[in-house]
């Protein structure tokens, strides 16, 4: 619930820092600052200027640090409130000290995104945008950060807007319609009716299809090279992670290995699974390897199944491609740079198949490229218009409107009562303003908040 009180945060991460940031939102920001902060000169804060002074303790006169602060006045603000900015040096005891200082003198603490929240509830941003916040907060690769800084600018609300209108025209049509049931509703407007619904639905649909992306770019893709002993799964995955440019920034709190395998094919993350470590000349940790192997098989999203096309094509060759068979794979014939002996089996020569060497290096981009596509179809990662729905909050309420559209047009067609087709399209309209925040329930607001960080 949006309590008016005044709210404060440390909003730099906690720990030693050049510059630390106390940031309070509300009536009583500025009442706070002429309380604890002390500029040279005379005269009060002017609104958006940055000011040199000292932070002191009204009780007992003790300068607590030096500081710059500015006072954004409302409506000119990140929570549309009046906002004030201290930025002291950023020492652990010491901001937290300029933050009690704050909550001593007319704040209280700040909930987790609650300015956000506020930036929300005063209508600066919709739900989809302060979302993106923290999607931008935490985006690891630039894909990422593009997709959410594309969603924090509004372009994901515009394309759900877009597919509200449609709905509206069509309700504007009906509710005409049964406000004035004399003027007898005409054909053309019914296929009106008809076809603006129809267009919402398309455009639903497109936004359902790019689901699967926005999810894949914002979490990654699993990817595991399967294949015999020596066919050349450590010299490939080798080569992938050669580069170092493509190695993702590591995550706080996931073990080292893990990130060691993590690679940025174009934009998009992927984590090698691989069990090429296990493996020796003694039988039986080859074997070991093979089963290792096979069990990772059903976990991941794709399989870099790694033939070496130098030899003929045996018995364990075909344990992998019976265990992938149904699996999404890539067919991927190493050592090229070896005579070939092509006698694939017949169920793999319609395989998606890249030939590589991976000690030369050839065919390496085609690989990517390949594993790429897969994942991504069309629009490139970092273009302008790129957007996609990746939450599952957003897919749900979409087929929800969906089947509300859906019903919309079968009972319209049938001649259902006008004003029951009607409920539908509201409640498609309603499902929709789920996604955008203008009829999410508290409750879910309070979820999506709570996975914020405080001081945001
Ligand atoms: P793994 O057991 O599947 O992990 O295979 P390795 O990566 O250890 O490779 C087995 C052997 O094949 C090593 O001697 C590699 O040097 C060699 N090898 C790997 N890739 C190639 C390649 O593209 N061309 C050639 N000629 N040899 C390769």
């Amino acid at each position: 619930m949006y309590r008016k009180d005044t709210i404060a945060a440390i909003s730099t991460p906690v720990g030693e820092g050049g510059i630390g940031i106390v940031r309070v939102s509300g009536a009583e920001a500025e009442l706070v600052a002429a309380r604890i902060f002390s500029k040279k000169g005379s005269g009060g804060l002017e609104s958006h200027r940055f000011y040199y002074g000292e932070i002191r303790d009204p009780d007992n006169g003790e300068v607590v640090d030096e500081a710059m602060a500015v006072l954004m006045r409302a409506p000119r603000s990140y929570t549309r409130e009046d906002v004030l900015e201290i930025q002291c040096h950023g020492g652990y005891l010491l901001v937290r000290k300029v933050l009690e200082l704050v909550l001593r003198h007319g704040a209280r603490p700040a909930e987790p995104g609650e300015f956000t929240r506020r930036a929300f509830l005063n209508g600066r941003i919709d739900l989809l945008q302060a979302e993106a916040v923290m999607e931008v907060i935490r985006g690891k690769t630039e894909a990422a950060l593009a997709l959410a800084q594309h969603q924090r600018e509004g372009l994901l609300s515009r394309r759900i807007d877009r597919v509200k209108q449609g709905i509206v025209t069509s309700l504007a049509f009906i509710e005409a319609y049964l406000d004035f049931p004399e003027d007898d509703i005409v054909l053309p407007d019914c296929r009106e009716i008809e076809s603006a619904v129809r267009e919402s639905l398309v455009r639903i649909d497109e936004l359902l299809d790019g689901f699967g992306q926005g999810k894949v770019i914002r979490e990654g893709v699993s990817v595991l090279i399967a294949g015999k002993p020596n066919v050349g799964k450590s010299s490939l995955l080798n080569t992938l992670l050669r580069e170092k440019r493509a190695i993702v920034t590591s995550v706080p709190g996931t073990t080292r290995d893990i990130i060691e395998e993590v690679v940025n094919i174009k934009g998009l993350p992927v984590t090698l699974l691989d069990t090429a470590g296990i493996r020796d000349t003694e039988d039986e940790i080859e074997q070991e390897g093979m089963r290792l192997t096979l069990e990772k098989i059903p976990l991941a999203d794709l399989i870099l199944f790694v033939v070496d096309a130098s030899r003929p094509f045996d018995n364990e060759d075909m344990l992998i491609m019976h265990a992938v068979a149904g699996r999404t794979f890539i067919l991927v014939c190493n050592k090229s740079d070896l005579p070939s002996v092509a006698d694939l089996p017949e169920g793999l020569k319609a395989a998606n198949t890249v030939t590589i060497s991976a000690r030369s290096g050839a065919g390496i981009d085609d690989l990517r490229e390949a594993i790429f596509s897969l994942f991504i179809r069309g629009a490139a990662l970092d273009g302008r218009e790129f957007t996609a729905l990746s939450q599952v909050r957003h897919r749900d309420a979409l087929e929800r409107a969906k089947r509300h559209l859906q019903s919309f047009l079968r009972a319209f067609q049938a001649g259902t009562a006008l004003e029951f087709v009607a409920l539908d399209l509201r409640d498609a309209l309603g499902a929709l303003g789920e996604v955008t925040g203008e009829t999410t329930p508290d409750d879910i607001l309070d979820q999506i908040f709570s996975r914020f960080c405080i001081g945001k």
